[in-house]
Formats: C-alpha cells, structure tokens, sequence
C-alpha cells in the first residue's frame, strides 16, 4: 500500500510534499480498512499471496475430537472464514457405519466428505478443518458458508439418534456457533435435505430438530 502511495506521488520537486502526500495517503488506507467490514478486510487480505492461517497436521477445532485426515480430494483448501463467512451447519447422516464412513472420506474417489462425524457414543471424529471447505452439501455456496456435521446412522431407523449423539452434536454445534457467531436457530441450523438443489433425505423425519436446536441453544447459554 505504501509502496503504491510513493509511486502514485511521481518525482516531486518538494520533498516534504511528497512525504506528506504518502502520509495522507496512508492514513486514508487505515480509514478506508476502518469503515469496511471484517468481511471485505478478510477477502482482501485472502487476495495476498503467501498469507495463510499456519496449520498443523492433525490440528484440531474442537476440544475432545477425534482426528482422521479425510483424503484432499474431498475438500478444497480455503482459509475460512476470512475468505467466506461461516454462517450455516449442515446436519447429516450417513447412511452408514462409522468405519464406513471414515473410510468414504479418506477415499480420494468419493468426492465427498464432512468437517465432522458424531458416533451413537458420543464421540466426535473430525475429518477436515473448519477453516477449509468440506464437499458435503452438494451446493458450492453452501459447502463455502457451512461446517458439516454427519451423524453416524440411517434415516428410517430413529433409534440410531441417541441421546449421546444429539449431546455430543449439540456442544460440538454450540462451539461452532460461539466461535463464528452463528445464531442457534432453525435459519442457520439446516438438514442436507433443505439446502437448495439437494437430492438427499438427511436426517430425514426421525431428527428431532426442537430437541437439537433447544440443546445447541442450551449450550450456547451455559457456556457464556
Ligand atoms: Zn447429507
């Protein structure tokens, strides 16, 4: 920005007219960097070559997870939510077992997978990082906008939401909500099935979402 201030003033005969124009000029930057949203000073700065969120291999976004690197054809590499704002969590279910599950998301032909898979017991595998788009919505916008959260089980048979599951579910969606400032509520807490163009089910008619969404909210409270 400085840099570009200098160039712009040309050779300037007075030299304190010059350093008082790239002053002025930076000063406009901060102003300009001041008034715009933490929206478009994110993109700009996702415009930037070499700038990047550091990552660690196996690096975790929520406390108690589990972690299983899905394979990097299933997700795109992003740095959000300073490229895209993270606003919507997609709630999924397999369709399948655990294990089975995993392994689709480690598979480099599956062209699929999710941020997270919640087990009957409770436990929370995470498979790709929050910060980077998981391919799980089939809507790119949404992919973009959303963590995906699977949870492991079918949709006709209501005995596999448990209550371990849905408590597990619901911290792990309260802490994606704090962290992003996502409201606990049925526009931002959406079914595979209600994203626009979608041709899956999940969760199907058996996910109690007043149940969910009141437990994410609960949540959401008892953590400040
Ligand atoms: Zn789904």
């Amino acid at each position: 920005m400085d840099r570009e201030g200098a160039k712009g003033g040309g050779p300037a005969r007075r030299a304190g007219r010059t350093r008082r124009a790239v002053l002025l000029g930076g000063l406009g930057v901060v102003a300009a960097a001041a008034v715009a949203g933490r929206e478009e000073i994110g993109r700009a700065w996702w415009l930037l070559p070499g700038v990047a969120k550091p990552r660690k291999e196996g690096e975790l976004d929520h406390a108690g997870a589990g972690w299983t690197a899905a394979s990097p054809a299933n997700w795109r590499r992003a740095d959000r939510p300073d490229d895209y704002r993270v606003d919507r969590i997609v709630v999924h279910v397999t369709q399948g077992g655990f294990a089975s599950s995993v392994d689709a998301f480690k598979n480099p032909w599956h062209k699929a997978s999710a941020h997270y898979i919640v087990r009957q017991d409770g436990h929370v595998e995470q498979m790709v990082r929050e910060l980077d788009v998981a391919f799980h919505a089939g809507n790119r916008s949404m992919n973009e906008r959303s963590v995906g959260i699977e949870h492991v089980g079918f949709v006709d048979r209501p005995q596999d939401f448990t209550d371990a599951m849905y408590a597990a579910s619901a911290r792990l969606a309260a802490d994606v909500c704090r962290r992003y400032g996502i409201p606990a509520d049925r526009t931002h807490l959406v079914g595979h099935s209600e994203v626009p163009g979608a041709d899956h089910t999940d969760p199907g008619p058996h996910w109690d979402w007043d149940r969910y969404v009141r437990m994410v909210g609960e949540e959401l409270k008892a953590a400040g």
